[in-house]
């Protein structure tokens, strides 16, 4: 029994030891399970954090590539009236391109100089009327050349004209027997004299303008305030009008710029924007600087004619204003660094060559208004 007893013994010491080893194996084999484990988990949380998540992370090449400009330009849409195309004052107005109106903003050019105090130029009455925007840009550019060379006897000899009128400057023209005259004499509702934005000057006495000696000034220099020479020689196969040297047209600043320095006809200036479509990154813009340094955008917006409404873009924070093109579209200008306006204003003449105004001799408001004039009308 001894015997069996240290068998037994025996037998108990090595169970034990056997569940000890088996213990501590097992403990081991615990343990590395837990630490293998708690990789995995870690190896998986890396997967599923919503801190990095695996699609963020995979879209961080592309997304850096295409990261938003923060000095992007922000747009907004302005709603006009589809019927605004006939508005503004870049509407061409020629043979193709019949002026609407009939909501024309107008002042008396008499009575603005007489509110003004102004009287370094006239015109033959009261009824002379012309687009309010147009009037303090006209003054003042009369003014500084007035306050160059002390000629005081410019007159505005043409400026809007009603419809009727029109027609019976035709009708006159139709039955006259100087057939030149029928051929330039516009059609009633193709003259863009009934816009409001056109003048002809005139001078006193001879009632004869022909821009050259010191009036050459208006045509070099027009554009500061806004103002171009609408019908320029050599150009007559666009326009298809015979060079009025006195026959002055309001656009606005920067386009009496861009048209100015490129020795291009308003035609020309419209077609060429068509290029220049609006375009979220300002890329198809057309962009220039005036001579002031005056950076300007210009871009052209499609018409959706089956809508009553016109969506525009204009950008968000910056000076902009818009015009139609009186045909299809339109156009929209960006001051570039001007802070955007409740309301469009004129745009101003430029700081130079705009001395404080002066006043000139009194003029004799009451001009005669021969009719030699007529066919330099249109
Ligand atoms: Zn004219």
């Amino acid at each position: 029994m001894p015997k069996d007893t240290k068998i037994s013994k025996e037998q108990s010491i090595r169970r034990t030891k056997f569940v000890t080893e088996l213990i501590i194996s097992a403990a081991v084999i615990c343990a590395g399970g837990c630490l293998i484990k708690g990789v995995a988990d870690r190896s998986q949380t890396v997967g599923t954090s919503p801190f990095a998540d695996v699609t963020e992370v995979a879209e961080i090449p592309e997304s850096t590539t295409e990261a938003p400009d923060p000095n992007a330009v922000i747009y907004d849409t302005v709603s006009r009236p589809l019927t605004d195309i006939f508005k503004g004052e870049l509407i061409l107005v020629n043979n193709y391109n019949e002026y609407i109106g009939g909501s024309e903003d107008l002042v008396s050019i008499l009575e603005m100089n007489e509110q003004t105090g102004r009287t370094c130029f006239t015109t033959v009455d009261y009824s002379y009327m012309l687009a309010a925007d147009a009037y303090e840009p006209l003054a003042q550019m009369i003014e500084d050349f007035y306050n160059r060379t002390g000629i005081d006897n410019l007159t505005i000899y043409g400026s809007y004209r009603t419809r009727e009128y029109q027609q019976e400057l035709y009708d006159a023209a139709l039955i006259s027997e100087e057939t030149e005259d029928y051929a330039r004499v516009a059609k009633p509702g193709y003259s863009e004299h009934e816009s409001g934005y056109a003048i002809d000057f005139s001078t006193i006495p001879d009632y004869d303008f022909n821009g050259t000696g010191e009036y050459a000034w208006f045509a070099e220099n027009c554009w500061k305030y806004g103002y171009i020479l609408r019908y320029p020689e050599g150009k007559e196969d666009i326009t298809e009008i015979q060079y009025e040297p006195w026959h002055f047209r309001y656009v606005g600043v920067p386009h009496a710029y861009y048209m100015w320095k490129n020795g291009i006809t308003m035609e020309e200036y419209m077609e060429l924007l068509k290029e220049h479509p609006y375009d979220p990154t300002g890329a198809l813009h057309l962009s220039f600087s005036d001579d002031n340094g005056k950076l300007y955008e210009v871009y052209y917006v499609a018409a959706d004619f089956s809508a009553d409404t016109a969506n525009i873009p204009v950008p968000n924070g910056v000076k902009s204003t818009i015009s139609g093109n009186n045909s299809d579209g339109f156009i929209v200008t960006v001051y570039i660094g001007e802070a955007p306006e409740a309301e469009e204003a004129p745009s101003a003449p430029s700081d130079e060559d705009t001395d404080e105004g002066s006043d000139g001799d009194e003029l004799d408001d009451d001009s005669s208004g021969e009719d030699e004039n007529i066919s330099e009308e249109w």
